[in-house]
């Protein structure tokens, strides 16, 4: 996620104005041809559309390629007041899009530091009013991007967001990265909302099974293909099939063989397939129970 400056712009009159746009670098920025369609349709838990990778494509391009393959809908997550701003924007515009609101962890610092942390959760707050924002998210701790310094305020930002969730009856989607245990500390010292959700469940077998057993969800990105990710294909082994999400975290984290190039909701199909593979289950079986697992914590995307 790229830092925006500080002071924050605020947006303006038009949320669905915004875009950001990924580094390039020296990657293929071309697009993987689509999957085979899913007999039985999912959807991608948490993906953010509002940055612009590869040849840009429209909202609507988006989830058109992903319907065609079976991925009927998309949970768009912000990160910023922007972003959630869009995706509420995108969840209010678009039947097959559910929106999460929140600062990200590695935000929440720099709003601090600029005075406008409080500010910026109570934009989080009236957003996650909207009916078709369903959880708050990203939020929660990575110790990886930021340091010692910036801890306080991710501490401060997570806990409010938990209730903010709370509040709202909505669910959450953490962000953890290299702060499992803080993570799960927290989530019991303050107590979790009803609905948790790991986005891209980063822990080892021996945390998937605390998180199983909390009644919490661990949603699966691409990075589960990734040679080096045996700790996630352990964790996946000892998550009950009712506790199991999929999700693309899009633009990022592109499953193989097409690591590197930019990711989309239509990409699903390979990841879930890569994990109903690992389990030894039926693709067409294991699809329905995550599907049915996407609505238990988001609700409908019809209404
Ligand atoms: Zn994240
Ligand atoms: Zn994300």
């Amino acid at each position: 996620m790229t830092h925006p400056p500080v002071p924050y712009p605020d947006g303006g009159a038009d949320p669905s104005a915004y875009v950001r746009t990924r580094e390039k670098g020296t990657r293929d920025v071309t697009y993987p041809a689509a999957p085979e369609p899913l007999a039985v349709p999912v959807y991608d838990n948490h993906a953010h559309l509002e940055i612009e990778d590869g040849v840009g494509l429209s909202l609507d391009e988006q989830l058109d390629r992903a319907l065609a393959v079976g991925v009927a809908g998309v949970v768009q997550a912000g990160g910023d007041i922007d972003s959630s701003r869009w995706s509420a924007w995108a969840a209010t515009a678009h039947p097959r899009v559910l929106a999460a609101v929140a600062i990200h962890p590695n935000e929440a610092p720099l709003y601090a530091a600029a005075g406008r942390l409080d500010e910026a959760i109570a934009v989080i707050d009236e957003l996650a009013a909207q009916p078709r924002v369903r959880a708050i998210g990203e939020t929660g701790l990575d110790f990886f991007r930021t340091d010692d310094d910036g801890r306080p305020a991710q501490f401060e930002s997570f806990e409010a967001h938990i209730a903010l969730a709370k509040t709202h009856g909505i669910a959450i989607q953490i962000h953890d990265r290299d702060a499992h245990d803080a993570v799960l500390e927290t989530l019991a010292r303050v107590g979790a909302p009803e609905r948790t959700v790991f986005h891209c469940f980063s822990g080892d077998a021996e945390m998937a099974k605390i998180a199983a057993d909390r009644g919490y969800w661990l949603s699966f990105a691409g990075n589960v293909t990734f040679k080096n990710a045996q700790n996630l294909r352990d964790a996946l082994a000892v998550t009950p099939p009712e506790r199991i999400l999929v999700e693309t975290d899009a633009p990022f984290l592109t499953p193989v063989p097409h690591r590197g190039r930019p990711n989309a909701p239509y990409l699903i199909p390979v990841t879930l397939r890569f994990l109903a593979a690992e389990l030894g289950v039926d693709v067409d079986e294991f699809a329905a129970r995550v599907a049915a697992n996407t609505l238990e914590v988001y609700g409908t995307f019809e209404d």
